[in-house]
């Protein structure tokens, strides 16, 4: 069965072992995505999920923040432009705890 990484919900209803193969949002994630900007949680060490990019493995754990949230947490970070731009980010275990974001 293929489910989605982020929601663990079935794409399909194939038999067998629930398994995803790509990052792509299912389309109650995507409805989610759309509010905002999302932050997935990564680590650099493999921790045996697919490279969401080269030497980044996310953790499991997410959240969508408005533009307005994000803006004002990370107004001085280097990187505000990109996420935005992208509408992701990505963002270790520390960070994410520093921000205290949901666990
Ligand atoms: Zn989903």
């Amino acid at each position: 069965m293929n489910i989605c990484f982020w929601c663990k919900r079935p794409k399909d209803d194939k038999e067998g072992e629930p398994e995803y193969f790509d990052y792509e949002y299912c389309s109650e994630c995507q409805k989610e995505v759309d509010k905002g900007i999302v932050i997935v949680q990564t680590t650099e060490t493999s921790n045996g999920n697919l490279p969401i990019k080269t030497d980044l493995y996310p953790t499991g754990k997410w959240v969508v923040v408005t533009v307005d949230e994000l803006k004002k947490v990370l107004k001085d970070w280097v990187g505000l432009p990109d996420a935005l731009k992208n509408r992701h980010m990505f963002m270790n275990e520390q960070t994410w705890k520093t921000f205290k974001l949901p666990n």
